[in-house]
């Protein structure tokens, strides 16, 4: 199971990844949008970590609230509203308790990616960070309900979120900025998708 510290933990990794790969993320936004993913998902995971570091405790479902609330406010663009909307999705679906079991891990996630796809209205192939997160939170599904461990499920699910986000290299875009440029945005990989599979990488590092 998940505890509130492996929680923590989680978030703190996915922080310094993306502080890590932020020039990165800010050259694929370059190629196809407004090249600022790299640096909004600095400012929104550094004020998480600020927020965490504050003292945030509580239950998982007020930490996961918490969470959301300060990507939401904390970060401008649509990755801002999106990250957000997955993790108040992921608090409001969560227990109160102070773990989350490997069932409960799963519809949480599963809620986070449902809140993300009923604002964004993206689905599988428009080229978006739904094209990483939504076949990590089915191959996480398909491996528990093959009897894997909670360890190597969500390891097949970060492979998922790994291959989904290589997908997003042909495609046309058909949600968000990238979709202004129509057939131009084909031949580069999407920026929220590869923070996508940086989030769910950092999950499976943090899972025992
Ligand atoms: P902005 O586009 O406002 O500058 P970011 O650059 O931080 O915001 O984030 C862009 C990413 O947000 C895109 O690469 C895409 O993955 C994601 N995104 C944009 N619009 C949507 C949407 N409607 N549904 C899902 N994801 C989206
Ligand atoms: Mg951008
Ligand atoms: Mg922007």
């Amino acid at each position: 199971s998940l505890t509130m510290d492996a929680i923590q933990q989680w978030l703190h990794r996915f922080a310094l990844e993306i502080t890590t790969q932020a020039d990165w993320l800010t050259e694929l936004d370059s190629a196809i949008g407004d090249a600022d993913h790299g640096t909004n998902m600095v400012r929104g995971t550094g004020a998480v970590v600020a927020k965490l570091n504050g003292g945030a405790t509580g239950t998982v479902q007020e930490l996961l609230k918490a969470v959301g609330m300060t990507l939401v406010s904390s970060v401008g663009g649509a990755s801002g509203s999106l990250y957000g909307t997955f993790f108040l999705e992921m608090g409001r679906n969560s227990p109160s308790g102070e773990q989350l079991n490997a069932s409960e891990l799963e519809k949480a996630l599963r809620a986070g990616v449902d809140g993300v796809v009923a604002r964004g209205h993206a689905a599988v192939g428009d080229k978006t960070m739904v094209d990483a997160l939504e076949p990590a939170v089915t191959a996480l599904y398909q491996s528990l309900a093959n009897g894997l461990r909670l360890h190597d499920s969500v390891a097949a699910a970060a492979a998922a979120a790994t291959t989904g986000r290589d997908s997003t290299e042909p495609l046309v875009a058909r949600k968000g900025r990238a979709s202004y440029l129509g057939e131009r945005s084909a031949g580069h990989i999407d920026p929220g998708a590869a923070s996508s599979a940086i989030l769910v990488a950092a999950l499976a590092a943090t899972v025992g």
